[in-house]
């Protein structure tokens, strides 16, 4: 009260158990046939045969440069007696699923075969595609999908010949589960991971009797209601199946219905938006700025792009859920600093009245089909320094958007596996009491390292720093085997 706090430590004791062995994993991808899709089974397909190609700069090797999981150490600890720090690759921490072991389908609304929809991505080099296209093609058409107009530009029109007939939503559903389960025998998997990179959807109206709660949502399923997305349709017969559900695009298929869902069949669900370029550096530069104890007043984004991403942005609603994922990646880390912004006024009862002093945030995107699938990213740091000082950063980021993507879809799916064999009970010194090993819960928000607008449990705080998303995971991690999370206090460096 009145600005001083009681800080009380405590201390829980939780105990994880991690199931060994990844079992045999498979990714459906809705949209298998898009640039993320056919970019993400090209890439893979390249490491498993470990095709090289010449590009104009030489030859290229295949790798999972960009993945978290692939690509990244950790500090598992300190040398004794040096005290030379070992850091030791993040898959070796714990048995994780291989990439070159997925194993890879989907579905699409274009019925384009893999082979030529990876030509149309124009993504990857010629003499990769040449070589991969044998193996790509292999993988046949796209399996037909749900389209419902409303819900993505009018533009993507002209692709979508591959659908399930008719407009009865729950016979849509119905579909969708005999896909998932018979991909899943024919491959003998252990499990599906099944996820969202199809276009952007505009938001879907949150209607009370609808939407908000579980009953309701499969209620308006049946009913064929208008304002049931097909993403949210494809996330519902993952959750009933009993597989991990991830959102890698902005819109909310996580309805409040949806994410009942997931609790009540205990299933795994994680998004939404992939976090790649822009946002990913704004969650780190906004962060550097404000905890330095200077203030931004605004932040202004432009991005253009040329790809089929693009284009359906173009559209007004579809561009609105991108801004929505986009916009509130600072909020959190602005409301941290009471010094610098001004809280929100509080009513007598404790509610507080809007959202309190934020610097302006403005995104804007448009479409340029010329740069294709490379995106340029202008964003302007306007901030308040010492004494009415002011200092301007402008970036200017220019990136192969899927190929930046792309290792996102992979390490959301190797963690998503990896999370669904970890259980855990929180430790009671009365053995009769000791409650049995339990799954985490459904909503993954370990994963909001990789994604833009992060899920979390409902009445919990969202975390977008991607400092402390990434200490988080590490700490879990590590707490999986029994190591404590890094400090940098180094305090045997300090003392004598
Ligand atoms: P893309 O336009 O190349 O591919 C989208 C695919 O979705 C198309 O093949 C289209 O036919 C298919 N599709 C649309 N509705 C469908 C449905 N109901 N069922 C099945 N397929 C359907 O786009 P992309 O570049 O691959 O990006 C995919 C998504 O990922 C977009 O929503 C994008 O906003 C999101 N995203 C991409 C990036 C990035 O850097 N590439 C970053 C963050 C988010």
């Amino acid at each position: 009260m009145n600005g001083q706090f009681n800080v009380t430590p405590t201390v829980e004791e939780y105990e994880f158990q991690t199931k060994r062995t990844p079992g045999k994993t498979g990714l459906m991808m809705i949209s298998i046939g898009g640039n993320n899709g056919t970019t993400l089974c090209a890439t893979i397909i390249a490491n498993h045969h470990n095709i090289i190609w010449h590009t104009k700069a030489g030859v290229q090797q295949p790798n999972y440069i960009g993945s978290l999981f692939r690509a990244s150490t950790v500090r598992i600890g300190t040398e004794p007696g040096s005290g030379k720090e070992v850091h030791v690759p993040v898959s070796d921490v714990l048995p994780m699923v291989h990439p070159n072991d997925l194993v890879l389908g989907g579905w699409d609304i274009s019925g384009v075969p893999m082979d030529k929809a990876m030509e149309r991505a124009q993504v990857l080099d010629y003499d990769l595609q040449r070589q991969v296209a044998p193996y790509i093609a292999l993988l046949g058409k796209p399996l037909p999908s749900i389209y419902y107009p409303d819900f993505i530009a009018a533009n993507q029109e002209a692709r979508a010949d591959n659908m399930i007939r008719g407009t009865d939503k729950a016979a849509h559903l119905e579909h969708i589960h005999a896909d998932i389960r018979k991909f899943k025998k024919d491959n003998e998997l252990d499990q599906v991971v099944v996820f969202w990179t199809a276009n952007t959807e505009c938001y879907s109206d949150i209607v009370p009797g609808v939407n908000d709660t579980a009953d309701n949502l499969l209620a308006s399923i049946k009913m064929s209601h208008s304002e049931v997305s097909p993403s949210t349709l494809f996330a519902v017969a993952a959750i009933l199946e009993g597989e991990p559900f991830i959102n890698g695009a902005p819109q909310n298929t996580f309805v409040p219905g949806a994410i009942e869902l997931a609790e009540h069949h205990h299933s795994f669900i994680g998004g939404d938006d992939l976090k790649s370029g822009q946002t990913k550096l704004k969650s780190v530069l906004a962060e550097f700025l404000v905890n330095a104890g200077i203030k931004p007043l605004s932040i202004a984004s432009y991005n253009h792009l040329g790809n089929n991403d693009g284009h359906n942005l173009s559209a007004e609603r579809q561009f609105r859920s991108k801004e929505i994922s986009k916009s509130s990646v600072v909020d959190d880390m602005v409301d941290v600093n009471c010094l610098l912004y001004k809280a929100p006024e509080v009513r007598p009862k404790g509610v507080p009245i809007g959202k309190g002093e934020h610097p302006d945030h403005i995104v804007v995107i448009k479409y340029v089909p010329a740069v294709g699938d490379s995106k340029r990213a202008i964003d302007k740091y306007y901030s308040e320094i010492f004494c009415g000082g002011r200092s301007t950063i402008n970036i200017f980021n220019e990136c192969e958007d899927s190929l930046l993507a792309t290792p996102l879809i992979l390490d959301l799916t190797i963690l998503t596996e990896l999370l669904t064999r970890v259980q855990y009970h929180k430790v009671t010194r009365n053995a009769a009491k000791q409650k049995d090993f339990a799954p985490l819960y459904s909503v993954l928000s370990l994963l909001s390292y990789m994604l833009k607008a992060p899920l979390v449990k409902p009445g919990t705080e969202v975390i977008n720093s991607l400092n402390r998303q990434c200490n988080a995971l590490e700490g879990f991690l590590k707490a999986c085997i029994g190591l404590e999370g890094s400090s940098d206090l180094l305090l045997e460096t300090r003392i004598w």
